[in-house]
């Protein structure tokens, strides 16, 4: 779980994925044939294979997060800023963040404490306009480190936790423990019979902004998205409303708001599953989409589907999913890849 941490923990909001992206270069360069960055900054690792006309196989997992980017410095040198991606309000408050400025400086989400609001405050419904962070540092100061445009991310410590250790918690599970299971399975992968490209896109957060423009660049044969899902299996949410459970095993998507997965390549997904008993879910998601939307859509379409590993709490800063789920999640993506060639 070391990786696992490692990635959770780097900042790397959309478009401002730098630390990130160098943690996965190095990791990519101890396994690939082939490893470059784009002009958006995507990661694109190449494993080329043995065989005669291999089919190409994309694989794609985001590397961004979603966070802030600096707005407006006020005159106490207290931060308004704008999201990058979808946030929840209601769970931005009294949390830690970082701004990314000349060097990395703490700051907080603050707010008016609960004594003094009037029941109007108390009632009304909390919205990005009304936050702010405070750094604690003077305006003239705060300006000599920090700029407009700067980035802001959550500041987050990874756990493992829970019944038997099993469960893992940090900020940006979406998407770097899809990034983790991509790594983790080329890492360990054997010579298949098609070329995989391992790509960690830039910019999902925002519109699948990178994958649209990796996987025109690629043009693969085959694609498969590496995501988080939701994981209602939670107080106050119907069984009917789950959407996946955590320790349910890897998830294979049948459709999201972004996709619908190509109908034969779920059905090879989960027959790979049930030949290598490998615990898996069928997953259903109303709202939200993966870079599998976008690599559907390149050139003249291509047939995708998205594993996805069950994660509580999602865009929040306690993303939790369990650690069956994820070796599960590389399991099948390892046999996928070894026996995609078949497709
Ligand atoms: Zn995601």
């Amino acid at each position: 779980m070391e990786l696992l941490k490692k990635l959770t923990e780097a900042p790397g909001a959309s478009g401002r994925e730098d630390v990130v992206r160098e943690i996965i270069v190095a990791e990519m360069k101890t396994c690939m044939d082939e490893v470059t960055v784009d002009s958006m900054g995507s990661v694109i690792g190449v494993k080329k294979s043995a065989a005669k006309n291999p089919k190409k196989v994309m694989i794609c997992a985001h590397m961004d997060e979603i966070g802030f980017i600096v707005s407006h410095i006020d005159k106490n040198g207290f931060i308004r800023f704008v999201p990058v991606g979808g946030f929840d309000p209601r769970v931005l408050l009294a949390q830690r963040v970082i701004i990314h400025g000349k060097q990395p400086l703490h700051g907080i989400i603050g707010s008016k404490p609960i004594h003094i609001l009037d029941d109007a405050e108390r009632n009304k419904t909390l919205q990005l306009k009304d936050l702010f962070i405070d750094t604690c540092i003077p305006k003239k100061a705060l300006e000599k480190i920090v700029e407009i445009g700067n980035p802001v991310t959550i500041e987050r410590q990874f756990i493992e936790f829970g019944d038997k250790n099993k469960f893992v918690c940090c900020k940006a599970f979406d998407d770097r423990v899809g990034v983790y299971v991509m790594l983790k399975t080329i890492q360990a992968l054997k010579k298949a019979d098609v070329d995989v490209y391992a790509v960690a896109s830039v910019q999902e957060e925002v519109g699948l902004r990178g994958a649209q423009t990796t996987s025109f660049a690629i043009q693969p044969d085959l694609g498969v998205a590496l995501d988080v899902t939701l994981a209602n299996d939670m107080p106050g949410v119907g069984e009917h409303d789950h959407i996946s459970t955590l320790g349910g095993g890897t998830a294979i998507k049948l459709l999201d708001s972004a996709a619908i997965s190509h109908m034969r390549l779920v059905e090879f997904m989960k027959n790979t599953a049930k030949k290598k008993k490998i615990k898996y879910q069928m997953e259903i998601l109303p709202r939200g989409g993966t870079d599998s939307g976008a690599m559907q859509r390149s050139r003249g379409g291509i047939p995708v589907v998205t594993l996805s590993i069950p994660t509580r709490y999602v865009h929040s800063s306690v993303e939790t999913a369990h650690k069956d789920d994820i070796e599960a999640s590389i399991k099948l993506l390892t046999a996928f890849l070894m026996e995609a060639h078949k497709f």
